[in-house]
């Protein structure tokens, strides 16, 4: 999408700078009157960050706010603050659990310039191969990351149960046909983790998948 951002003078009306970009934009603002406060207006939607990532808010910041939107257990998150990044290189090497998707809270240097809060970084050797259902189960995962207070948690039992139970065990590698958890007639994590915990009593003979 092909877009021009022209700044004028408000008094004269003449024009100061025009900017014509088409994978979203990032600007900072900042007015004397406020203590020199900087301000951000975040759209950064597609672009290359770094050598091998690739900004794909365009892709995950409408799955993350519609999960947000969705369920109680997250709505603290402002998907707005979140840099969606994918891995566009990596590739399995010699790690035996390699991870798929991560989340971090961006350096201060990153902040201060782009206002992001979060990094969300997602290898898209996994994500390719992955069903929408299943990417959205690891985005709802990763945002469960993020506390209350905005620190960074590790997984809790809770957050880990709803997974298995909803997903199967191996939901996240698997080319299983899994449950879309955004969908109108998802029956919601409580229900399904009953149904978990029957399933894990026979774990043993969940041999196949
Ligand atoms: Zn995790």
């Amino acid at each position: 999408m092909k877009r021009k951002l022209i700044i004028f003078d408000e008094d004269s009306g003449e024009e100061i700078e025009k900017i014509e970009f088409s994978g979203g934009y990032n600007i900072s603002v900042a007015n004397l009157y406020d203590s020199g406060k900087i301000r951000f207006i975040r759209k950064l939607d597609n672009g290359k960050f770094g050598d091998k990532h690739w900004i794909k808010n365009y892709l995950y910041g409408p799955l993350a706010k519609r999960l947000i939107e969705k369920f109680d257990e997250i709505r603290h998150i402002k998907s707005e603050k979140i840099l969606f990044i994918e891995d566009t290189e990596w590739e399995p090497g010699i790690s035996k659990q390699p991870w798929i998707a991560r989340i971090k809270k961006a350096n201060k240097e990153l902040e201060s310039i782009t206002g992001y809060e979060y990094v969300m970084e997602i290898r898209g050797y996994y994500t390719d191969k992955m069903s929408k259902s299943q990417v959205i189960a690891l985005i709802y995962h990763e945002l469960r990351h993020i506390h209350q207070d905005g620190t960074l948690i590790k997984h809790n039992i809770e957050d880990w149960s709803n997974m298995v139970a909803t997903l199967g065990k191996d939901w996240a590698t698997t080319m299983e046909a899994i449950e879309n958890i955004l969908d109108d007639d998802f029956i919601g994590w409580d229900d399904l983790r009953k149904a978990g915990r029957q399933i894990s009593m026979f774990e043993g003979l969940r041999m196949v998948k």
